[in-house]
């Protein structure tokens, strides 16, 4: 018996789980799609996903995982409608997501699509007027579904070819909470939202964004990876540094360093205390700079490492430096260490 089917972009929201289920109760059947960002943490991504399979276990639907790719990281770089508070492109991203989802529409062979969205819940791409914007943009006026605000929008194509009546659904508007949570109460859903939310939307990780897109003119995932690593200094147009804050973040940045050690643009350092006749070993992060460095700016990569290192302020310390390229260069700098915190607040990118 042929039965018709929806696709929902799903979130991992309590919104999003709600939107699928009141179209569920329509008859239909429905599957749901997550864009997946192509710059998280590869244990945050397996988290995430772990997550998200639970989540959606409790409808029985079909979870498709997409990663975004290259086209999105242009979107990020230039969005049309701009950015939110940090580097959120929301309004582009979304007006993405359904685009990509419209293809997998098509490919699963579903009618229409469904969204958690809400009458006015956020600033721009959930705002009523961004709807008919968003439903223009992205060619599918009619076929996107908001059963949470359906009582408030214009009858889409669903509902006007009598394949289902939302008559069940609610008219929410805005940022309140309240009906959202009687109704997971109502269907038994367990709607705790995924640890860490949208990386896009933190104030700090925007400005590292930011500076990335004014220095290096672009984006790609391995970069914007690297911004959730470690604290960020920006030594100079040409240079920036990344500092390791704990162990864990030390082997990442030797990781990152050894997986991309023939390029010659990388410089992974380590602080030594200078004794005689050799360097004495210190605890001490572990550091690694981008771009193409003056002799003046390994100087202060040097001495900005040794803010974190365990050497006291006054003692001789070795920078011991290795360059990735064709062949590994290493090269030993000399410097006195510094604990003067008006350093690291100078170049600190934050
Ligand atoms: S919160 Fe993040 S993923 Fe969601 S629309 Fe905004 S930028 Fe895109």
């Amino acid at each position: 018996m042929f039965r018709l089917k929806a696709l929902a972009l799903f979130s991992g929201g309590l919104d999003s789980l709600l939107a699928i289920k009141l179209i569920q109760e329509t008859g239909v059947e429905v599957e749901a799609v997550y864009f997946l960002q192509p710059f998280l943490q590869e244990e945050q991504e397996e988290k995430l996903v772990n997550q998200l399979k639970e989540l959606i276990s409790q409808l029985h639907v079909k979870l498709h995982i997409i990663r975004l790719d290259q086209r999105y990281l242009r979107i990020l770089e230039t969005p049309r409608h701009g950015y939110g508070k940090a580097a959120n492109p929301c309004l582009d991203c979304h007006i993405f997501f359904l685009q990509e989802a419209a293809v997998l529409m098509k490919e699963i062979g579903a009618s229409f699509l469904v969204t958690g969205e809400v009458v006015g819940q956020r600033p721009k791409s959930q705002h009523q007027g961004a709807f008919p914007v968003i439903d223009q943009e992205t060619g599918l006026a009619g076929l996107i579904v908001r059963p949470l605000s359906a009582g408030l929008l214009p009858p889409t194509i669903p509902e006007e070819k009598g394949w289902i009546s939302l008559r069940h659904c609610p008219s929410i508007q805005g940022r309140q909470r309240k009906i959202q949570l009687e109704l997971a109460k109502k269907y038994g859903l367990n709607y705790q939202a995924p640890a860490g939310g949208c990386l896009l939307t933190n104030v700090e990780y925007g400005r590292k964004v930011f500076d990335l897109l004014k220095h290096e003119g672009k984006l790609d995932s391995g970069s914007l990876r690297l911004l959730g690593l470690g604290r960020h200094f920006r030594l100079s147009p040409k240079f920036k540094v990344i500092i390791g804050r704990n162990r864990e973040e030390n082997s990442k940045i030797l990781r990152y360093f050894y997986k991309n050690r023939r390029d010659e643009r990388l410089f992974l350092l380590k602080i030594d205390e200078a004794r005689e006749p050799r360097a004495y070993r210190v605890p001490g992060p572990l550091a690694m700079g981008i771009g193409a460095p003056s002799p003046e700016e390994i100087n202060l990569f040097s001495l900005l490492s040794t803010r974190y290192s365990d050497l006291a302020a006054g003692k001789e310390a070795v920078a011991r430096i290795l360059q990735g390229g064709a062949e590994h260069r290493l090269r030993k700098e000399r410097v006195t260490a510094t604990k003067d915190p008006a350093l690291p607040q100078k170049y600190r990118i934050t």
